[in-house]
């Protein structure tokens, strides 16, 4: 028997049968090649000793990230409609 599950933003109650929306986010460091070596702002050593004082599993995030949500029809039109919850400018509307 399938159990019932609630959507992650509003936790309405998502039946067996009901339509939902899994929304899946990976946020992973990514690398463009260039290296900031001789940048006046990237020490090496700090950087180092910065690493060395993270936990291990709180570095692995700061690499990967992966989020799991279940998202009610409605959320999903919220969340594909702004989702960066960047601030909606109000100068744009005609
Ligand atoms: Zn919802």
């Amino acid at each position: 028997m399938m159990s019932s599950q609630s959507c992650s933003r509003c936790n309405k109650i998502i039946n067996p049968g009901d339509p939902f929306y899994r929304l899946l986010i990976k946020v992973f460091a990514d690398f463009d090649g260039v290296i900031n070596i001789k940048s006046e702002k990237y020490d090496l050593n700090k950087e180092f000793e910065k690493i060395k004082s993270i936990p291990e599993e709180l570095l692995e995030e700061e690499v990967y990230k992966e989020f799991n949500f279940v998202l009610c029809p409605r959320c999903k039109e919220i969340y594909c409609a702004n989702p960066l919850n960047l601030p909606l400018n109000l100068n744009n509307n005609p």
